[in-house]
């Protein structure tokens, strides 16, 4: 099997990984990639929402499979181009329909999916700048803390937590004043979550589904959850809270109606489900979906997966997902993302790294660039550092002795990764 897969962060360094396992693999492509990425296969310059040069380049390189790693060509149509299209309509493309990517793309149209499907999920309601009195009102009705959230695609920062009202009320109205740009002219204000988060992944031909481990992520900057959020600052899998009670509560619950749900709204969807869900007290509730992997999760969630990941896509671009298996790893996993200083706000690039000969973990590239022939630091989010271990203490272990092992300057990573677990 030839495939493409699109990104060049460290979800993408692990699936290259995963793939490049694969006895399916005839020869991997990576658009754009990154240095660690160009080890496992082909480096190609073309950006992930090119999507007419990403044509051009698969039907030059008689490419059987894109596997797509960040949102963004999901959310702008990438499945529906290839498939619209005589001649690329062929290629199977792991992610869903442009209509399936708006469960990520509009957080209005993933609140009314669940509703509509009886997904469990704060109450909500969607307002625009003309219905702002109606808006305030609905605040009013709320229980401090509020949560306010941009409809559109914000880089992950479209979601604010305000404790005062007349705070909530101000951040709203700038909000639809453009705080977020077009992605804040619609606001979805819902009741507040209590509760503990992790995250569950689902691979689905849109009939049948495979639940794969499951994994918590740390978003915040700061040790003990604090400061700035992130992309992501660390991962763990499995999570202890998610016992066998509490996934079958998910699996029955929400992942069910969800493929249900896809089904009954003649969504096409061949790929990855990842949903964000608060435990309260042993009870799931959906806080977001996304449409692909998650990072660092996914760092995580893919060195547990016993499976080769191209048979298990063969079945979600075929319909035959039902007839896969695989095996998870009893082993915990734990990645821990070393940052440049000063992430997210302003941080410097181009800093030489340098990496452990050997090591007892997988050191996965975020951010990183090859200059002169020197690996640099060209991101915020430099590299993800996974180790297995028969407990997420000797997994934790490996990776934080594997990191005294990294330099670059201004390193920074956070040392409670797993420590609320
Ligand atoms: P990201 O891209 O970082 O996943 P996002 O912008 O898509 O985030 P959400 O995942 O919906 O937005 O929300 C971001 C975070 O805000 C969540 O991970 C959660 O911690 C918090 N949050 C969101 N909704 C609620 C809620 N109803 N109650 C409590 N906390 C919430």
């Amino acid at each position: 099997m030839r495939v493409l897969l699109l990104g060049s962060g460290g979800r993408e360094h692990a699936f290259a990984w995963k793939i490049a396992q694969s006895p399916k693999l005839t020869k991997l492509f990576i658009a754009p990639g990154n240095p660690a990425t160009a080890a496992l296969g082909e480096n190609v310059a073309i950006s992930a929402t090119d999507f007419e040069a990403l044509k051009d380049f698969s039907l030059k390189e008689q490419i059987d499979m894109i596997v797509v790693g960040p949102e963004d060509p999901l959310v702008k149509g990438i499945y529906d181009y290839f498939k619209g299209n005589e001649a690329t309509k062929h290629i199977a493309i792991i992610g869903p329909s442009k209509l399936g990517a708006e469960l990520e793309g509009s957080k209005s149209f993933c609140k009314a999916f669940m509703m509509r499907h009886g997904v469990p999920t704060a109450a909500y309601q969607s307002f625009t700048k003309e219905t702002l009195t109606e808006a305030y009102q609905f605040l009013e009705g709320l229980k401090a803390p509020y949560v306010l959230k941009a409809d559109g695609l914000a880089a992950g920062k479209g979601v604010l937590i305000i404790n005062d009202i007349q705070e909530a009320k101000d951040e709203l109205a700038k909000m639809f004043d453009g705080k977020f740009g077009a992605a804040s002219s619609k606001v979805v204000i819902e009741e507040y979550l209590k509760g503990i988060e992790c995250s569950v992944f689902v691979l689905t031909d849109g009939k049948s589904y495979k639940i794969l481990p499951e994994a918590k992520d740390y978003k915040r900057i700061g040790e003990g959850d604090t400061g700035l959020n992130t992309g992501g600052m660390g991962a763990v899998s499995p999570v202890p809270f998610a016992d066998e009670v509490f996934m079958e509560k998910v699996r029955t619950r929400i992942v069910e109606p969800t493929i249900q749900g896809l089904q009954k709204d003649s969504i096409t969807y061949n790929g990855f489900i990842f949903i964000g869900l608060m435990n309260d007290g042993g009870e799931p509730n959906v806080i977001e979906y996304n449409v692909r992997m998650g990072d660092p999760e996914t760092e995580a969630v893919l060195p547990r997966l016993d499976a080769d990941i191209l048979d298990l896509f063969d079945g979600v671009a075929n319909g035959t997902l039902d007839s896969k298996s695989f095996g998870i790893k009893p082993e915990s996993a734990v990645t821990v993302v070393c940052v440049s200083g000063g992430y997210p706000e302003d941080y410097g690039k181009g800093y030489p790294i340098s990496l452990p000969a050997q090591s007892d973990s997988i050191i996965f590239h975020a951010g990183t660039a090859t200059k002169d022939g020197q690996l640099v630091t060209s991101g915020g989010r430099v590299l993800a550092v996974t180790s297995l271990g028969s407990s997420k203490e000797e997994a934790l272990a490996k990776s934080y002795a594997t990191i005294a092992n990294i330099s670059f300057e201004k390193k920074y990573f956070r040392r409670d990764i797993g420590q609320d677990l």
